[in-house]
């Protein structure tokens, strides 16, 4: 005959097994999901050195080199800039001084 202490620990035990193989599914899926997100694998993660830093922040009227970017501000940047000098001639909008 069980007794209620004994269920009880058969319970807990269970409980506990169970908790602890939903918790590694979901931190496999995380893992899964933010390797997704990044596009690499953790290995594949480093940090710029000043160099890559310097050319990556230099003032340029190029797009960036990514593929199909035309979101970040060096891209932004050089559609203003090819759509001024259609414009006015000039990368940058001449402002009042230019209307006159
Ligand atoms: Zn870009």
């Amino acid at each position: 005959m069980i007794t209620l202490a004994v269920a009880d620990d058969i319970w807990s035990a269970a409980w506990t097994a169970g908790y602890q193989h939903g918790y590694e599914v979901g931190a496999d899926d995380y893992g899964r999901c933010v390797e997704l997100w990044l596009g690499i694998t953790r290995d594949g993660l480093k940090l710029p050195t000043q160099d890559e830093l310097a050319k990556a922040r230099a003032y340029s009227d190029e797009a960036c080199s990514r593929p199909n970017c035309g979101r970040c501000s060096r891209c932004v940047r050089a559609g203003a800039a090819q759509r001024n000098l259609c414009r006015y001639g000039s990368p940058d909008f001449p402002g009042v001084a230019g209307a006159a």
